[in-house]
């Protein structure tokens, strides 16, 4: 099965969390603090791999996550950082942040992108040491590793796209160009995925061509078969528009042309502006006056028109020959570049990562936040700095206001994530 949409969440690695220990020996009473920093959690990296062609893993697994950094650990040990987790992707998927449709990344030329950044470890107790602050009995809690939900889209990489409608004798045309080896058959629909098939000129000298399934009237719209797979024309440098200048499916190749041409318009403005080269195939099958007669057409509007028989290979070397020669002057194949978050993003991730809730049931005040878990985790609450360093946290976030304005009293209830403590004023 060919695939080349997905949809995936992945997460980076925690960071782990910094480590309350101190230093101990026989006959000392109290060492000082030598709790050692959390690892860093794993990235996650993706990889190109020539050996996929498709997205069809994706169908499958859905989630990905890389592995946590480990705890900081007494005597100065610091955790180990989380391995990093690679996904093996073909060449030219197209990473995008599936909430904003944001590209992340192009995987087309560059092998390894990391596209998710695991957690930084936190920092063990020994490094909160200060000359007025002897004892630390706190450590920070890892950072979160980033968390994306991704759509992956395949736009293969091709020289050369071949459109027209089914049964024109496209697949038949990149068998005898090149080696690719596609499904030939006198019905429509019969290549239902892309092939590329590498094209030679001379010893040095190639270019990729595609084959795409045959789009029929109405595929930008979503109507059949097609639209699909317009995408994988989208980097084409050029167009190779093939028409059945025999008309022996009792279809005419002006008509052709012209729908052809309105469903790449429709679907993308710069898929009408790619360079288009025709050619008229069948012509084994056409009388002179038909082939004359598209040949007028065609250059009237301005395109370069090749008479072809995909079937005896006649005029394909001179077509050959004049696309490699006319990709020399055009630019490289395109290549997507990863966009920048927008403030907007910012602000929105902001919100939901800054987001509190306090409710008040049975006479307790519940607070939850998700950013607070991991400060819990390591608070000590027989620790009076690290207290202090909580109720500072709650202070700036705004917390005992909202409890306030609640009408919160002296002594009641407050339960944050299970810890419960007496409000005092
Ligand atoms: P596609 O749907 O555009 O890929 O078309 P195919 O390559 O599968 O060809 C459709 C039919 O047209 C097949 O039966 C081919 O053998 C036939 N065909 C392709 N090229 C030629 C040609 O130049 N002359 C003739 N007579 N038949 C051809
Ligand atoms: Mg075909």
């Amino acid at each position: 099965m060919f695939v080349d949409k997905a949809r995936i969440k992945i997460k980076a690695g925690d960071g782990g969390d910094g480590a309350v220990s101190f230093y101990r020996e026989k006959y000392v009473a109290a060492g000082g603090p030598d709790g050692g920093n959390g690892g860093n959690g794993g990235d996650i990296i993706f990889v190109i791999d020539d050996n996929f062609s498709t997205l069809i893993d994706f169908k499958y697994k859905k989630k990905y996550v890389a592995q946590k950094g480990e705890n900081g650990g007494a005597k100065h040990c610091t955790g180990k950082n989380g391995e990093d987790l690679i996904i093996k992707v073909p060449r030219g998927t197209l990473v995008r942040d599936a909430v904003t449709g944001r590209i992340i990344a192009d995987l087309s030329k560059k092998d390894r992108q990391i596209i998710a950044k695991g957690g930084k470890g936190g920092k063990g107790n020994s490094e909160f040491k200060s000359s007025t602050r002897q004892i630390p009995k706190f450590a920070k809690p890892g950072y979160p590793g980033e968390e994306f939900e991704l759509s992956l889209e395949l736009k293969l990489l091709a020289d050369v796209g071949l459109v027209g409608f089914p049964n024109v004798g496209k697949s038949t045309l990149i068998s005898v160009v090149s080696h690719a080896k596609p499904k030939i058959a006198n019905y429509h629909f019969t290549t239902l995925v892309p092939v590329l098939g590498v094209v030679k000129v001379e010893a040095e000298k190639s270019f990729v061509m595609a084959d795409i399934p045959g789009l029929i009237e109405g595929a930008s719209d979503g109507i059949g078969l097609g639209h699909e797979f317009l995408r994988h024309v989208e980097r084409c440098r050029l167009i190779l528009h093939v028409l059945d200048v025999s008309g022996c499916e009792g279809r005419d190749p002006i008509d052709d042309f012209k729908i052809i041409n309105n469903e790449l318009e429709k679907f993308s403005e710069d898929l009408a502006k790619c360079p288009q080269i025709v050619a008229a195939n069948k012509s084994d099958m056409a009388s002179p006056e038909q082939i004359e007669e598209l040949k007028n057409y065609i250059e009237e509007n301005g395109y370069k028109f090749f008479e072809i028989s995909a079937a005896t290979t006649h005029g394909t070397s001179e077509l050959v020959k004049y696309i490699s020669q006319e990709l020399d002057k055009l630019p490289p194949i395109k290549e997507y570049e990863p966009e920048e978050i927008s403030q907007e993003e910012i602000q929105i991730q902001k919100d939901s990562r800054n987001k509190i809730t306090v409710r008040k049931e049975d006479d307790v005040y519940y607070i939850e936040a998700q950013w607070l878990e991991p400060i819990l985790r390591t608070v000590n609450l027989d620790d009076y700095s690290s207290l202090q360093y909580l109720q500072r946290v709650l202070q700036t976030n705004g917390i005992f206001s909202q409890l306030e304005e609640m009408g919160i009293g002296e002594g009641e209830t407050v339960n944050i994530h299970g810890f419960e403590f007496e409000y005092v004023s």
